[in-house]
């Protein structure tokens, strides 16, 4: 996968240089050393790899559903057997800790481990008698040759929320990884081809911006599935859909927690400090705002303060680092102009995580954890998504109100209350306009049976990731009305 110091491509079963005129360097967030340098592929070269995954699909599609099975088995066992070493790897170009590597590629396994049951999910449906002696069936076929173009954030889990589900449904998938982080991708797919899995049935096409668009455009790939942040994700959609092509494109987020007086706060605190600095603030699952309600507010401010300024900033892969950097120094410049942008709209900054000096990585991409108290609903700092570790502190009255603030937030990818009254709880899952809810819970991550959800302007589509929303959209549903008359069965 890696040449002369250059990411290759992966095209018809053949890792080859790619014929690019631009590339750029991907770095160590922490230790900012160049790494690799990605190849920025041309539309010629999308083109190639449409070409040779449509010729594949002819041969992958009339695969038995059982025998496509075997190479997600095998590919398991190596992503098993290769665990520790892809979780460094995405350390080393991400910025998480090995902790947060670890965990992210666990869940990376458990969508190939769910996808593995497709002969059962991708079953159809029937009913005899539709009228006397007609049956009509419902069954479901590949849709052809599908592309997912993933960001930078989890290089590992995100490009296999679907991926599995893509092969195992009989389609041949094509990847285009975020040109931040396009290494832990490379690897897998080194591991895929282990599995000998047949040539052009999976791909792996390095770019950015040209890339994308030669995949939108490209009138041989039917599907498209985009994770990154709402600008694009709006813009892949609407490209998709304008060339017909089905999409599911996944955006931004600007998760709110509500803090309730009743909630047991030495918990609450613990899980919201994990969900808003974990990863730096660089997970679309991020608490970014935590509305306190009524006498909540003393408590839970000093104790998330404390912890938020005891948090040990580090290079993820050194022992008992709890966050790491963010991926690039204009995102750490990015972050710090927003934490500022607080400060001059009114917020008091309580612990400020700016310009932080870390031993050893003075040059890193590192900003500290940071809060932000008594900030205004309305400002900018309580509604743009910041991704990094920074959480805004706003206080209400009434778990009314708290909601009413969730609901007034353009993105809809999740929203927690912390509580230990069913009732409040009952309430906020009824009310709250968000796609996943988290109840006592910070980082409320659907497990691979179930899709990820995302509302608002967090999700454009109507089929999610992972699960049997996965099933649906990898799928084309074929009915089959069918007569076969009595007399017409002349030999026996
Ligand atoms: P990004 O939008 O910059 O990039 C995502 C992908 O789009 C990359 O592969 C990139 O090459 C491509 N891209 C970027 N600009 C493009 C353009 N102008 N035209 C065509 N393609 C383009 O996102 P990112 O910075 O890599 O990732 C962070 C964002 O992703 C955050 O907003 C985060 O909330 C979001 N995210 C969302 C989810 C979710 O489930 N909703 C999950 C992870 C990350």
């Amino acid at each position: 996968m890696i040449q002369d110091g250059q990411l290759l491509n992966f095209v018809n079963g053949t890792w080859q240089r790619s014929a690019a005129g631009e590339f750029l360097d991907v770095h160590n967030p922490a230790t900012t050393e160049t790494i690799v340098r990605v190849p920025l592929s041309e539309r010629a070269e999308v083109d190639a790899v449409a070409q040779a995954a449509s010729v594949a699909w002819e041969s992958w599609r009339r695969t038995p559903p059982t025998e496509r099975i075997s190479y997600l088995f095998k590919f398991r066992s190596l992503l098993e057997a290769h665990f520790d070493e892809i979780a460094r790897l995405i350390t080393q170009e991400c910025g998480k800790t090995l902790t947060e590597a670890r965990a992210e590629m666990r869940r990376a396994v458990e969508n190939v481990e769910v996808a593995c049951g497709i002969p059962m999910m991708m079953q159809g449906t029937n009913v005899e008698d539709i009228a006397s002696g007609i049956d009509e069936l419902m069954i479901r076929q590949p849709v052809g040759v599908v592309a997912a173009i993933t960001p930078f954030n989890f290089p590992g889990m995100v490009p296999l929320w679907f991926l599995p589900y893509a092969l195992a449904c009989g389609n041949c998938f094509i990847i285009k990884p975020s040109e931040k982080t396009p290494i832990t991708m490379g690897r897998i797919v080194e591991l895929l081809v282990e599995t000998g899995l047949p040539s052009g049935v999976v791909s792996l096409v390095n770019g950015g911006k040209e890339a994308v668009d030669a995949l939108l455009d490209h009138p041989l790939i039917r599907a498209i599935s985009f994770v990154g942040s709402t600008p694009v994700a709006r813009y892949v959609y609407s490209r998709a859909a304008a060339n017909g092509k089905r999409a599911q494109c996944q955006g931004g987020a600007k998760n709110p927690v509500i803090v309730l007086p009743d909630a047991d706060m030495d918990m609450t605190t613990r899980i919201v400090t994990d969900a808003a600095f974990g990863c730096a603030g660089q997970r679309c699952l991020a608490a970014s705002v935590a509305i306190t309600v009524g006498e909540a507010r003393n408590v839970f401010a000093e104790q998330i303060a404390d912890a938020a300024a005891s948090r040990k900033v580090g290079y993820g892969l050194d022992d008992g680092i709890e966050m790491g950097a963010v991926i690039t120094p204009q995102s750490r410049s990015n972050i710090e102009m927003l934490i500022g942008k607080g400060a001059s709209e009114g917020a008091e900054v309580m612990v400020d995580g700016r310009n932080p000096a870390i031993a050893g990585y003075e040059h890193g991409n590192f900003v500290r954890p940071t809060i932000l108290q008594n900030v205004d609903p309305r400002s900018e700092i309580a509604r743009t998504e910041i991704f990094g570790p920074v959480l805004s502190l706003i206080n209400v009255q009434t778990i009314e109100e708290a909601i009413a603030v969730v609901n007034a937030g353009a993105y809809g990818n999740m929203a927690c209350l912390f509580t230990s009254s069913g009732a409040a709880a009952r309430q906020f899952r009824y009310e709250a306009r968000a796609g996943n809810i988290g109840i006592n819970v910070g980082v409320a991550a659907p497990m691979a049976f179930f899709p990820f959800s995302g509302w608002k302007d967090s999700f454009f589509g109507d089929l999610h990731a992972q699960g049997s929303d996965a099933v649906e959209f990898y799928t084309e549903k074929k009915i089959v009305v069918e007569r076969w008359p009595k007399e017409w069965s002349r030999h026996f």
